[in-house]
């Protein structure tokens, strides 16, 4: 073998692996991603559907540039990468705590935000529990649930119960689960809210007075 054939040879090898990198590439890099974004779904499943995302994302690459010449290959490898780890950081970025690490509904507050039944909620940090009801002093845990509703939701006007749909909380991100529904009325968290309203005030005169 000659050294152009050797030449001939390499370069047609090295065409080669930059097709199958830009055909599998995407497949590869967006698998990689599914056990951080499956959720519910089991990571096998998700893989393979995130797999053929890619692939079909891979293909029509890989066959517009089969022809091209090995830097507009080498252009499209580059811009690939660049916009799948775009596309991998945003989405990750964008996932809430409560798919994240497959949250349960604190049934006080509705956000998917428990890590198990019984728990502390991340969102209204209260739990439903036996310790935390007689900490608090709860006769029962209907109270316990009541009680806390009301001082979480008359924290802020315009009581809808639903919003916000993702609650934020420095970079933690919940989402509020859709099929939750409060025990306490509108109208009795109004009321906490004027109650609250009133011993707030109360309070601000007794310290302007020490002050
Ligand atoms: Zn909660």
């Amino acid at each position: 073998m000659n050294s152009e054939m050797k030449k001939d040879n390499q370069a047609k090898d090295k065409n080669g692996i930059i097709e199958i990198m830009i055909w599998m590439l995407p497949a590869i890099m967006l698998s990689m991603m599914a056990k951080d974004i499956g959720g519910k779904t089991p990571e096998i499943v998700m893989s393979m559907i995130l797999g053929g995302l890619g692939a079909s994302i891979g293909f029509p690459l890989f066959w517009l540039t089969k022809d091209k010449s090995m830097s507009v290959k080498y252009g499209t490898f580059v811009f690939t990468v660049i916009g799948l780890i775009g596309i991998m950081a945003f989405i990750l970025n964008n996932r809430t705590e409560s798919d994240k690490r497959n949250l349960i509904t604190c049934q006080i507050c509705g956000y998917k935000a428990v890590e198990k039944k019984g728990g502390q909620c991340d969102v209204c940090i209260a739990q439903i529990n036996d310790n935390f009801k007689d900490e608090e002093g709860y006769v029962s845990m209907e109270e316990l649930i009541k009680e806390e509703q009301l001082y979480f939701f008359s924290m802020e006007e315009n009581i809808t119960f639903k919003d916000p749909e993702v609650y934020k909380d420095l970079d933690f991100k919940y989402l509020k689960d859709k099929n939750w529904k409060p025990i306490v009325s509108k109208k009795e968290v109004e009321i906490r809210r004027k109650e609250m309203e009133e011993i707030g005030k109360h309070i601000k005169v007794e310290v302007k007075k020490v002050n």
